[in-house]
């Protein structure tokens, strides 16, 4: 019979990928959490909580399907849900947002970055970030044409150091994406690290695109926003999201802030990448911005607790964490154990202890970088943390 499977495998179709991303792979979190999976691990490594968010949530998506809004929402997304985005961000900002004008909701803020940097940015541009990064900023940029370059947060305290990324603009530079609180180091950036880089912005003419969605999730200290420094407002789009603060990382919704000339570049590719997000997800979002301060004081104690409960195993294990001010992740170098590199470390843990964690390369421009450092996520239940810090 024709078309045996040794026949199907000599002729087995060569991927399609494009150029632009063939570089990229699959991203570490799904390779970790597939892992992590198939050896019955605890999952330290994609951040994403195993309990749920407020029941209110959940009560008013379930309303929202019933009460029948089951249809495409606005563009730029739901008036209420624009509207208080834009009243919680006005807090923060210090000035009074406009819903409808600057405010646009987008699936997670994955692809809030996806729309500012595509509606942004011209082949051939340059854009700054620092490392370790989420690991969509290359692929984005690359998807731009435009080229992603970093300056490196050093441990252990992983300041924001404005003078390395003085010394990296150029003429081609157009954009600094800056990620505070940082994941995955949990550095916040101080007032001095924000007014350090906003000088550098204006003096150079950047437009600021600031990924904050651990911005509810602030251990020490508090969380700043760059578009409030002074002369940032006209030249930074905020990037805020629903998933961490509410522990709905599935939800995918997330929102970009941002004066109306620069809210224009983010609909334009918004418009074409997802044109409208999750109806009945939206209403439920009007639910959660309505919590008000309770809410995020109860969250931000719950975090304070699950990052005292790991971080004591971690160093028992022989790991040096270097402790988190924000965001629930916390880095630890790992060389003292003798494993190898990140990658190496990473295999080991998951297959002889039964804990997933991040190996962190695929954050940083040249993978060796992160080859000492592992990221474990501890947005988990107290019980599931006492399990990780028992097989630790
Ligand atoms: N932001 C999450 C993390 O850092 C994961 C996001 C994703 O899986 N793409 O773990």
């Amino acid at each position: 019979m024709a078309g045996t499977v040794s026949d199907m495998s000599a002729s087995r179709p060569v991927s399609q990928v494009c150029h632009a991303l063939s570089p990229f792979g699959t991203t570490i979190f799904s390779e970790m959490t597939t892992l992590a999976r198939a050896h019955d691990a605890i999952n330290l490594g994609q951040g994403f909580p195993d309990f749920d968010g407020p029941d209110i949530l959940h009560e008013a998506v379930t309303t929202a399907i019933r009460d029948g809004h089951n249809q495409y929402a606005p563009l730029a997304g739901l008036p209420a849900l624009q509207e208080a985005a834009a009243r919680d961000a006005s807090e923060y900002l210090g000035r009074t947002v406009d819903g409808a004008a600057e405010v646009t909701v987008t699936s997670g803020c994955t692809e809030a970055i996806a729309a500012a940097l595509l509606g942004l940015l011209n082949p051939g541009d340059e854009v700054l970030a620092f490392e370790p990064f989420y690991d969509s900023y290359p692929a984005c940029c690359a998807l731009a044409g435009a080229r992603l370059k970093t300056i490196t947060l050093r441990p252990p305290a992983f300041e924001f150091d404005a003078a390395a990324l003085e010394a990296a603009v150029t003429p081609d530079t157009r954009v600094v994406l800056l990620n505070t609180p940082h994941n995955p180091t949990g550095r916040v950036a101080t007032a001095a690290e924000l007014d350090a880089i906003a000088r550098i912005c204006i003096a150079h003419d950047l437009i600021a695109i600031t990924d904050e969605v651990y911005d509810r999730i602030v251990l020490e200290g508090e969380h700043l926003c760059l578009a409030a420094r002074e002369g940032m407002a006209d030249r930074t789009i905020t990037l805020r999201s629903l998933g961490k603060t509410f522990s709905v990382t599935g939800w995918k919704i997330g929102w970009a802030i941002a004066p109306p000339h620069l809210t224009a570049a983010v609909r334009a590719a918004h418009q074409f990448l997802t044109y409208a997000v999750s109806t009945p997800m939206q209403h439920a979002a009007v639910a959660a911005l309505g919590l008000g301060s309770a809410f995020y004081d109860d969250l931000q104690d719950d975090y304070r607790r699950r990052r005292d409960c790991l971080l004591p195993a971690l160093e028992a294990s022989g790991l040096t964490p270097h402790p988190p001010q924000g965001t629930y992740f916390v880095m630890c170098d790992h060389s003292a154990l003798g494993h190898g590199d990140a990658d190496a470390y990473c295999r080991w843990l998951v297959k002889t202890r039964g804990v997933a964690a991040i190996p962190p390369g695929s954050f940083y421009a040249n993978p060796q970088t992160g080859a000492s450092l592992v990221r474990f996520a501890f947005c988990k239940r107290l019980e599931t943390l006492q399990e990780a810090v028992r097989r630790l």
